[in-house]
């Protein structure tokens, strides 16, 4: 499977997904994501594919959504009714399915990976991290409380969590480390590597074990509120988009040229 903008390939039972738009720091345009959804589905679907690698060409991840973009499916004039349809779609249920996947799945982050870029690997089990990795989610700069799916206070703890979106500052690789929401931190140049062999290792233990083992985790996270929050939060989120709109007519508060210096900054 090869399409504009995702590659996609097996080989010794890892699938590899590739985001392909580095002219653009990969940033989600609607194709990219619904191609992206189907990569998903096909390695959750093929019995030859124990592990998934989620990873991206160019120097960065994914510069997030592409705001200028739109979606093809929904009227020019923006209504809160329509944010949702798309949001709840893109952004909720697909980072939720690919969450769900019965096999492990590792996201390789280099570079940027900012706001949307982070509905991408969080869903994946494990996060290998090249040295120049950062994870941003300066939103509020756009009167948007947090990205739709939120990962952060579960990824990294109410503090961070807090103070990330607070201050729109981006946390390095190391950091992430630390707090446990990345796995392995490794130079830039062996990213790729890194994170194929981590792959390999875990294709040679039992799938089913494996499946149970994921489910284990998730289910754990699921008792103590996870699905709820980001249900509950997804809806929070909303609220800032409809606000946006109330103010100025717009899903967010500030205009593209001013969000460009602001994610530029981290
Ligand atoms: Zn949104």
């Amino acid at each position: 499977m090869q399409t504009e903008f995702i590659l996609y390939d097996v080989a010794d039972n890892i699938a590899t997904i590739t985001l392909n738009r580095p002219e653009a720091a990969n940033a989600q345009n609607m194709p990219l994501l619904d191609d992206l959804d189907e990569a998903w589905c096909r390695a959750a679907d093929d019995p030859d594919v124990k592990v998934i690698v989620l990873q991206a060409n160019g120097k960065h991840f994914s510069s997030g959504h592409d705001l200028k973009a739109g979606d093809p499916s929904q009227p020019a004039k923006f209504t809160l009714a329509g944010i949702i349809a798309t949001e709840s779609k893109r952004y909720l249920e697909y980072s939720l399915r690919w969450r769900n996947v019965p096999k492990p799945s590792i996201a390789a982050v280099q570079g940027v990976c900012i706001a949307g870029g982070l509905l991408l690997c969080w869903p994946c089990d494990l996060i290998v991290a090249a040295e120049n990795a950062k994870f941003s989610d300066p939103v509020v700069a756009m009167g948007i409380g947090g990205v739709e799916y939120h990962g952060h206070t579960w990824e990294l703890g109410p503090r961070l969590a807090k103070e990330i979106l607070f201050t729109g500052r981006a946390i390095t690789a190391d950091e992430a480390k630390k707090v446990g929401m990345v796995s392995r931190v490794v130079p830039v140049d062996d990213l790729h590597a890194e994170a194929r062999k981590l792959a390999a290792e875990i294709a040679t233990k039992h799938p089913f074990a494996l499946r149970q083992a994921k489910r284990a985790v998730n289910q754990t996270l699921d008792v103590q509120g996870f699905y709820a929050a980001i249900q509950s939060v997804f809806d929070v989120h909303q609220t800032g988009h409809g606000h946006a709109l109330s103010e100025g007519g717009y899903p967010i508060l500030i205009n593209l040229e001013d969000m460009k210096k602001e994610v530029a900054k981290t």
